[in-house]
C-alpha cells in the first residue's frame, strides 16, 4: 500500500505531465496553421493567427476571424473588438490569462468580409475542432453569428444568448460579436451584457 501523499504527488505530476503535452500539441497545430496554405485565405494574409492563452485555460473564446491588426500582429482580438473585450474584463477580476481566444478561421478575409461556407470548413476541419478536444474547456463562448452557426447551428443569437447550452458534453455561452456595436449602436448594450454574463459564469468555474 503506497502512502496517500505519494498517490497524491503521482496524480499532480500526471497532470501537470498531461497539461505540457498540450502545450506541445498546441503549439504544433500553431505551426501548422502559420504555414498553412489549405485555403484560398492564405494568398491575402499577412500572419495567421492560430491564437492565444494558456493550455490551462478553463474558457475558451471563439470569434469569426482575424481583422487587419490581427494579420499584422498574428494575435486575436488585438484590434477594435479586442480593446472592447479587455474593457469588458476591467474590473471582473479576470483576465485575458484565463483564456483562450482563437476565431473560426485562422487568416484574415480579404476586407474583412464574412468567410466562406469551404473556407470555414477547412479551417474547423484542421485546426478549430483539435484545439477544443487538446483543451477540452468548461466552458466555450461563442462570439457573433459565424461562430455561433458552425458549433451549433444556431442562426439567432437573441434568442440563446445570457444561459448556458449544453452539446455533446460541452458547455456553451452564445454572444454577440463585439464589432456588432460599431455598426449597430443599440447593440453594444447587449455585447456588454454577453461579457456579464461571461465573467459571471467564468468565476463560478475558477471558485470550483
Ligand atoms: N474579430 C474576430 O472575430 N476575431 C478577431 O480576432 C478580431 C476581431
Amino acid at each position: 500500500m503506497y502512502p496517500s501523499v505519494l498517490l497524491d504527488w503521482c496524480k499532480l505530476a500526471n497532470k501537470v505531465l498531461a497539461k505540457s503535452n498540450v502545450a506541445q500539441r498546441l503549439e504544433a497545430l500553431a505551426v501548422q496553421i502559420h504555414a498553412c496554405t489549405r485555403c484560398p485565405l492564405h494568398a491575402s494574409r499577412t500572419l495567421a493567427v492560430p491564437g492565444d492563452g494558456k493550455a490551462t485555460a478553463k474558457v475558451m473564446i471563439i470569434g469569426e476571424a482575424p481583422g487587419r491588426e490581427e494579420d499584422e500582429s498574428g494575435h486575436p482580438f488585438v484590434g477594435a473588438a479586442g480593446r472592447f473585450l479587455n474593457q469588458a474584463l476591467a474590473g471582473s477580476g479576470l483576465s485575458r490569462e484565463d483564456l483562450f481566444i482563437t476565431n473560426v478561421v485562422k487568416c484574415r478575409p480579404p476586407s474583412n468580409r464574412t468567410p466562406r461556407r469551404d473556407e470555414i470548413d477547412t479551417c474547423t476541419t484542421h485546426y478549430l475542432f483539435a484545439q477544443i478536444a487538446l483543451l477540452n474547456p468548461s466552458l466555450i463562448m461563442l462570439l457573433g453569428g459565424v461562430a455561433a452557426k458552425k458549433l451549433l447551428g444556431i442562426s439567432r443569437i437573441a434568442e440563446v444568448r445570457g444561459r448556458l447550452i449544453e452539446r455533446d458534453g460541452r458547455r456553451y455561452l452564445v454572444g454577440y460579436h463585439p464589432a456588432v456595436k460599431f455598426y449597430r449602436a443599440d447593440l453594444g448594450e447587449k455585447v456588454a451584457e454577453d461579457f456579464v454574463t461571461l465573467t459571471r459564469e467564468m468565476k463560478k468555474l475558477l471558485r470550483a
